[in-house]
């Protein structure tokens, strides 16, 4: 006779949202036999121009994942160096050298988002263990639960359709549905303390051939109170991001553009005319630094984005909401696999707040006003970051190390499985 299989703790978990955060909590469940909804309002993957880069910490999530070899082979083959340049003259004040650790396994992730996505979405369908049930124009419109369950009401089909009204039920919901969120406004409303920025971020995938000729590095930081912002090598072939913000308020769309040669000219090497480069994508945002106050509320959890933001700058977004969804992985998975019990889920949602709250929105904003808000004349004496990579300088062993160097915005949560 066979023996029974104990009954698990819980049954399945429904993700709002087809994010990176949500394919990738889904991925990594189904690897431990863990069934998943994602329900995305979209008709498709988001093709929007933003994270390109993501820190050692989220290489150590895509890897653990399986999806690194896939990032590497779809990336950039040149490991770049990054730095900070003024704008007025387009002086190089200081850099540091990524080609030192480009042979390091854990080396930072280099692809855009876009990419990024469908390539978690590819390994949610073929290696997902018919786990991960993916659907398409379902819109989550409301969140809720009882002592047992937890639940989403849907609306599904498409654009011009006549919409279905649905609801999901599972042990537990997460809201991996981005800064937007529902489930978030479900939870609390639309209050979400913290800050929005005034000016427009205006985002752009560029061919231009001035970059190669006038030797400009992978990326380039721009510090300048006007024209300030990020210009980074991004593709294969030559694609590169321009990223600059525009701090005049309540302009249409068309407006902001307009603006654009005039930013294009006081920004790009060579400083080109509107006819020398070719702008084949372009997306504008808003920006702020946000977090709720809590990232769990009974069986309704929140990961990445849905649960807290920042600014683009130094590339924090995306790296934290993959250190979410690794660290909620690894929660469900002790859960389920009944290493851990339910309090696990508490943890998760105290220590990935406090992370971002502690080290991430501190740093973004670092970053952000170091390009924006420092005199770009002086900012080389007075910013003690770059006054650090100056010192570093030359010297590989000291590069190496600190780029490599254990970051506080991890945290291994297996460490509070029971002990067998
Ligand atoms: C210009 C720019 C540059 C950036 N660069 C970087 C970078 O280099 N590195 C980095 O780490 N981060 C970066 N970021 C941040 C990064 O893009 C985000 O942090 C990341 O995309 C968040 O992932 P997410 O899965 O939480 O949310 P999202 O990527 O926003 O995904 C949420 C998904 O949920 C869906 N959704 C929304 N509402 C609903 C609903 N009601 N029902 C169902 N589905 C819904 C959306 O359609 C979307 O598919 C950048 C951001 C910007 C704007």
């Amino acid at each position: 006779m066979g023996s029974i299989e104990p009954k698990k703790p819980f049954e399945k978990i429904i993700i709002a949202g087809a994010g990176p955060a949500g394919l990738l909590l889904a991925l990594l469940l189904s690897q431990h036999n863990i069934p998943s909804i994602v329900l995305e309002s979209w008709d498709r993957l988001d093709e929007r121009l933003r994270a390109t880069q993501y820190g050692i910490p989220a290489t150590r999530v895509f890897r653990k994942a399986g999806l690194l070899d896939d990032f590497r082979a779809a990336s950039i083959t040149s490991f770049p160096s990054i730095c900070w340049r003024r704008v007025s003259d387009h002086q190089r004040l200081t850099g540091i050298d990524l080609s030192v650790v480009k042979d390091d396994p854990d080396r930072m992730t280099i692809l855009p988002l876009n990419e990024i996505i469908k390539i978690i979405y590819r390994h949610c369908i073929e290696k997902g263990n018919g786990l991960v049930e993916i659907k398409f124009n379902h819109k989550v419109v409301g969140a809720a639960q009882d002592a047992n369950s937890a639940w989403v009401d849907v609306e599904a089909g498409a654009e011009g359709e006549v919409k279905e009204q649905k609801r999901y039920t599972a042990d537990y919901v997460v809201g991996c549905d981005g800064a937007t969120s529902t489930v978030r406004k479900t939870l609390f409303g639309r209050d979400w303390p913290g800050q929005t920025f005034d000016f427009r971020l205006l985002v752009q995938n560029v061919w231009y051939d001035g970059f190669e000729k006038h030797g400009w590095d992978g990326g380039n930081y721009m510090v300048d109170p006007d024209y300030w912002g990020l210009i980074a090598k991004r593709g294969k072939g030559g694609l590169w991001r321009v990223t600059y913000g525009d701090k005049l308020t309540g302009l249409s769309d068309e407006e902001y553009l307009i603006r654009r040669n005039t930013a294009f000219k006081k920004l790009l090497p060579g400083h080109p005319g509107p006819g020398q480069y070719k702008i084949t994508q372009t997306d504008q945002f808003r920006i702020h630094n946000r977090c709720v106050e809590k990232m769990k509320v009974g069986r309704i959890l929140l990961a990445a984005d849905a649960a807290h933001v920042c600014n683009p700058f130094g590339g924090y977004g995306c790296m934290t909401g993959v250190l979410d969804a690794g660290g909620l992985a690894d929660c469900l998975i002790g859960l389920y696999e009944g290493k851990a019990d339910e309090s696990i889920l508490d943890l998760y949602a105290d220590i990935r707040r406090e992370k971002f709250m502690k080290f991430v929105d501190m740093r973004s904003m670092k970053n952000m006003n170091r390009i924006m808000n420092t005199d770009p004349d002086t900012v080389l004496e007075t910013d003690p970051f770059l006054q650090l990579l100056k010192g570093l300088e030359g010297d590989d062993v000291a590069t190496k190390a600190f780029l490599l160097k254990h970051s506080s915005i991890e945290y291994d949560f297996t460490q509070h499985y029971r002990q067998t």
